[in-house]
């Protein structure tokens, strides 16, 4: 078997152009113009790479952006204090701290200071509890990627196994949640792994969609997935040869899965996507 590529560079594209008619529809109506704020603090050059994208795509559907930088050394007060600014602009709709920050702030701190309903990476504990409840205003832009991804390729999460390796607040949990919610895209039966968990390839064997978001290189091998599997790889991980790769062994699983995501070209494009689909979702709430 040769698994069916799930190409979400492609469907990236496909929903930007959705988004920029939105976003045409929107300004049209209101006159107000979509607009996001990234916020960098000190020099990080994957993270001036993933801004950078960020900006671009924004440019793309016609959401206009703010690029803020803060120098190194600043402090957790200085960011919190635009962060208020921020909240209080009412032409920026959507405001992301671009992760991480310098060790001297505290980030937990800032990410609560963002105002909820600007919160567009959907970090903010109200944020977090409306997803829980079922009832989401924002999803987190990787995990609401995934199942755009699920959704659009026509595979079924309804009473299905989705096994989730990683249990961080950015990517697996967000990701459970969002798979076990009922409707569209949900309604699956969920299990998360991570680092304590028992017997591993046991689990993922039973996997009718296996999610790896773990930051393991090529950790998933062709003996931990079930034949027919729907793999998506969050991972992204460099080697030290340079090459980017994902948490699976994209090489062999594709040998036993039914579908299966790229790294580069998979998870990536969709979760910037998300992210000006939730730009434009706030600029809706601030119009009301
Ligand atoms: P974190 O480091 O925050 O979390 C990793 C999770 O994986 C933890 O829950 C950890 O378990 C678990 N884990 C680590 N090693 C193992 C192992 N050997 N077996 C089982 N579980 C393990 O990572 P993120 O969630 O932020 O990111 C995961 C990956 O996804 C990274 O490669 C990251 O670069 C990528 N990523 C990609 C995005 C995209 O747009 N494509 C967006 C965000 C992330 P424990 O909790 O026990 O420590």
């Amino acid at each position: 078997m040769t698994a069916v590529l799930l190409d979400g560079k492609a469907l990236a594209g496909q929903i930007q152009i959705e988004i920029a008619d939105e976003v045409r529809a929107f300004v049209g109506r209101t006159g107000v113009t979509p607009c996001l704020a990234a916020v960098l603090v000190g020099e990080n050059p994957a993270s001036e790479v993933y801004v950078r994208n960020k900006q671009r795509a924004c440019e793309r559907v016609g959401v206009a952006s703010q690029l803020i930088r803060l120098g190194g050394d600043a402090s957790s007060s200085e960011l919190l204090d635009l962060v208020a600014r921020l909240n209080a602009d009412a032409a920026v709709h959507g405001i992301l701290i671009q992760l991480p920050v310098p060790k001297q702030i505290d980030s937990q701190a800032v990410l609560r200071a963002v105002s909820p309903l600007k919160d567009v990476d959907a970090f903010h504990p109200e944020n977090v509890g409306l997803l829980v409840q079922g009832a989401p205003r924002f999803a987190p832009c990787t995990p609401y990627g995934v199942q755009q991804l699920l959704i659009r390729n026509g595979i079924e999460t309804a009473g299905r196994h989705a096994v989730i390796l990683g249990r961080s607040e950015i990517v697996g949990k967000p990701m459970a949640n969002l798979l076990v919610q009922r409707g569209a895209g949900g309604d699956a039966t969920v299990t998360i792994c991570h680092s304590r968990t028992r017997d591993l390839p046991s689990i993922t064997r039973q996997a009718d969609i296996l999610i790896a978001a773990i930051g393991q290189p090529q950790f998933v091998t062709a003996e931990m997935v079930q034949r027919g599997a729907a793999v998506v790889d969050v991972g992204m991980n460099r080697l030290d040869s340079g090459k980017l790769v994902g948490d699976v062994d994209f090489d062999a699983v594709r040998n036993v899965a039914g579908h299966i995501t790229p790294v580069p070209g998979g998870v990536g494009p969709l979760t910037v996507t998300m992210l000006l689909k939730n730009t434009l979702s706030a600029a809706v709430l601030s119009v009301g």
